[in-house]
């Protein structure tokens, strides 16, 4: 277990079980120098314990170095409720986690991932005021949808020397709540849209409302465009897939694009501009961190701005090192957290 938390330089792991609800859960906070620790519960099935706690420490390190890119008062953490195989009453099981997360005095803050929704996070909200995408806080999606499109933005003017994003043509996979919001903005902006997704119903919406081109799931990969956007499922990016790549840029919503961390030099190598997912993707949570504050839309929607100016300084960096995006932030985001 130290092992672990070491390797991930973890500050704290909490672990609580409560028989009368069923609820076992796991709490990683890993870096609270910026801020309290805010990420998402998830709420799934483990084969053992340890997954779990190896899931809740690797997920609670990427939202430190998300919070600190994205500029906000924030660490990073992660929880993790191991879904039992029957549970009598679920409210009753997020009203308990919801007391140990009280229990934690601020220093670890909620929000809805994988298997939990804004009605659990209600639930949580009766015994603690430190939980985030309530029913009452609204959807994030959209939020990271504008953060995908400054983003897109930012990396057609580093590659292609311009942001107008008129004629572009941009390949996105995955039309989901944010890949879906994010088409209507860039088809808003006159962009050309090459779409895919396991839904059918999902790619004919986009073709009868935005006009769209459809694309089969194996062609959408090696589709001829400026931008490829993945707005589905992480690890899409691997060393085979890289080599089938016609795009100039990737720049999309999904958490963990790269298989691997060498893959990010696989994509420099053949001279495609990687936006950092952590960077790109941060309007999700830019939204839930100040909403929680109090800040109202206009303030949260300049915030979301800075993505693009971000990714922009990032992009320049990796110019003159040669090195890619990825890399850049990664140094960056350790400088913020560890003063290194
Ligand atoms: P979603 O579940 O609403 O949509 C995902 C869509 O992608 C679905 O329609 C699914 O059918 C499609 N899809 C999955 N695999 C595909 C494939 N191989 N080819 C084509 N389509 C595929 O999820 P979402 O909320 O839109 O999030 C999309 C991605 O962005 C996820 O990776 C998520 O982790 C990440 N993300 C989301 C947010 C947010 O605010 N929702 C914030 C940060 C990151």
């Amino acid at each position: 277990m130290f092992a672990m938390m070491e390797s991930a330089r973890l500050e704290a792991l909490h672990l609580a079980h409560d028989p009368a609800t069923g609820l076992k859960a796991i709490i990683a906070i890993h870096n609270t120098r910026l801020g309290p620790a805010l990420g998402g519960c998830r709420y799934l099935a483990y084969p053992d314990d340890e997954s779990a706690v190896r899931d809740a420490i690797r997920l609670a390190q990427g939202m430190s170095y998300k919070a600190a890119l994205a500029g906000l008062e924030q660490g990073g953490g992660k929880a993790v409720i191991i879904r039992p195989p029957h549970v009598d009453n679920r409210g009753a099981l997020f009203e308990a986690f919801g007391r140990m997360i009280e229990s934690l005095k601020g220093r670890y803050i909620t929000a809805v991932d994988s298997g939990t929704s804004s009605a659990d996070m209600d639930c949580i909200a009766q015994q603690t005021q430190h939980v985030t995408s309530t029913t009452a806080a609204g959807d994030p999606s959209p939020h990271t949808a504008m953060g995908i499109y400054s983003g897109i933005r930012a990396s057609a003017l580093a590659r292609l020397g311009s942001d107008d994003l008129d004629g572009l043509r941009v390949a996105i996979q995955g039309l989901g709540n944010v890949g879906f919001a994010l088409a209507e903005q860039l088809s808003a902006a006159g962009a050309l849209l090459y779409v895919s997704d396991l839904d059918p119903g999902r790619v004919q919406l986009a073709v009868e409302q935005l006009g769209a081109h459809p694309v089969s799931g194996e062609e959408l990969l090696a589709t001829p465009c400026d931008i490829l956007a993945p707005c589905g499922l992480g690890g899409v990016l691997n060393a085979q897939t890289v080599g089938e790549l016609r795009c100039a840029a990737v720049a999309g919503a999904a958490n963990n694009q790269l298989a691997s961390a060498e893959v990010a030099d696989e994509l420099e190598g053949r001279g495609i501009l990687y936006a950092p997912d952590y960077v790109i993707n941060s309007g999700g949570l830019i939204y839930v961190a100040l909403k929680h504050r109090g800040e109202e839309l206009p303030a949260i929607t300049a915030h979301l701005a800075r993505i693009g100016r971000r990714l922009t300084e990032i992009y320049a960096h990796a110019q003159a090192d040669k090195r890619s995006p990825a890399r850049v932030a990664d140094d960056l985001a350790e400088r913020l957290l560890y003063g290194a």
